[in-house]
């Protein structure tokens, strides 16, 4: 758990693994892809929000949501994830709202390499979302499931940058490096992974940025 400064107050974060994120701001219990394979969530904290990034069993996980989501939570999606019996607000890429003063604005996801036996990107462009979070001006990134593509270069004082890496459904790690050093994020945390190597990836990193790897910051 790393916590941090922001203008609504401290920020702490969570990850249980894969892209599955718990984070807390305001009093308020937020997910990013909350996912049984990587952690029990029975038992955890109610969410009040819950943010999914696509409809990939990975990241949209019905048997994780029934622990943690109550009447009141509200979840955040792309309009391919499905609906069901709980409270929605659908973004699209580019479109934003505000919950709980904080603004959440969807961003594309996509593969331009990564092809399927189809195929077919394993993430097509406008499909699946990744998220941008200003908390006051204090912003973070959740990248989803997606590559390197041109979005990244046009953003712009990142606090915080989760950046998902490993192949066939991401980047490998030259990749990985490359997008982490064109956003030169404050902060990185590398996510849904497979394999890491810390000390590896540590060395190619812009030494500004501060990375947190396996709960430890590097
Ligand atoms: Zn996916
Ligand atoms: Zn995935």
């Amino acid at each position: 758990m790393q916590s941090y400064n922001t203008p609504l107050g401290e920020l702490k974060i969570e990850l249980f693994g894969h892209a599955a994120v718990h984070f807390t701001i305001k009093g308020k219990n937020w997910y990013l892809d909350p996912y049984c394979d990587v952690c029990s969530f029975e038992g955890k904290t109610p969410a009040d929000f819950i943010l999914i990034t696509h409809d990939h069993y990975d990241h949209y996980d019905e048997e994780a949501l029934v622990h943690i989501v109550q009447d009141h939570t509200i979840l955040v999606i792309p309009p391919v994830v499905p609906r069901k019996h709980y409270n929605y607000q659908v973004l699209q890429n580019g479109e934003s709202c505000t919950l709980d003063d904080v603004k959440i604005t969807a961003v594309p996801a996509y593969n331009i390499h990564n092809l399927n036996d189809q195929d077919q990107p394993f993430h097509p462009e406008g499909v699946g979302n990744g998220y941008i979070l200003d908390l006051g001006g204090f912003k973070i990134y959740f990248a989803g499931d997606t590559e390197f593509i041109p979005f990244m270069k046009t953003l712009k004082e990142i606090d915080i940058a989760f950046l998902p890496k490993n192949l066939p459904y991401t980047m490998p790690d030259a990749e990985f490096v490359r997008a982490a050093n064109t956003i030169k994020p404050a902060v990185l945390y590398p996510y849904h992974y497979f394999e890491l190597n810390p000390k590896a990836l540590r060395a190619e990193i812009d030494p500004q940025i501060k990375m947190v790897m396996n709960d430890h910051e590097y």
